[in-house]
């Protein structure tokens, strides 16, 4: 399978691996850096030795490379899926009630205790959309990119 990001030259895109139990002991992400020249960041990451394993990456560098690097992870059986959507949190709409945090798992949304005002931190999310669906005024919305 190929999977196309519609991008040129330099790029930073955030993507999800899944990947099965006989690739854990490879250098999966590690090899993305030493033999691609990307840069990652690890945004989630749930790798069980039983079930499928899963992690949020943030991988930025050249167009090629990336593509390169794409193509290395698909080809030791890692499955890429791009994320495509944007989260964006409306501050005019936003009442600041705190049920976005505690649905967020990546802590992108979280409660700045002094203020009791409810902070979103955009490279913390990794868009899986749970904050969408349970903010009472739908302050926290999705774009497609
Ligand atoms: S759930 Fe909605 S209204 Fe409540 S703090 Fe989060 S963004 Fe603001
Ligand atoms: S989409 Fe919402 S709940 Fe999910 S990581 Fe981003 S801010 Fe947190």
């Amino acid at each position: 399978m190929s999977i196309s990001f519609h991008c040129e030259g330099y790029m930073k895109k955030r993507i999800t691996l899944r990947f099965q139990r006989s690739s854990i002991d490879k250098p999966i992400v590690y090899r993305l850096a030493k033999d691609f020249d990307l840069v990652y960041n690890i945004l989630r990451a749930n790798v069980s030795p039983r079930a499928e394993s899963m992690m949020v990456l943030e991988v930025e560098g050249s167009e090629g490379e990336f593509e390169k690097g794409i193509a290395y992870l698909q080809g030791i059986g890692v499955g890429i899926e791009p994320i495509d959507q944007d989260i964006s949190k409306n501050e005019e709409r936003c009442v600041h009630c705190g049920i976005c945090a505690s649905v967020c798992a990546s802590q992108a949304l979280d409660i700045e205790r002094e203020t009791m005002r409810v902070r979103f931190d955009y490279e913390k999310c990794v868009a899986c959309e749970l904050c969408v669906k349970v903010c009472p005024v739908k302050a926290m919305q999705v774009c497609f990119t």
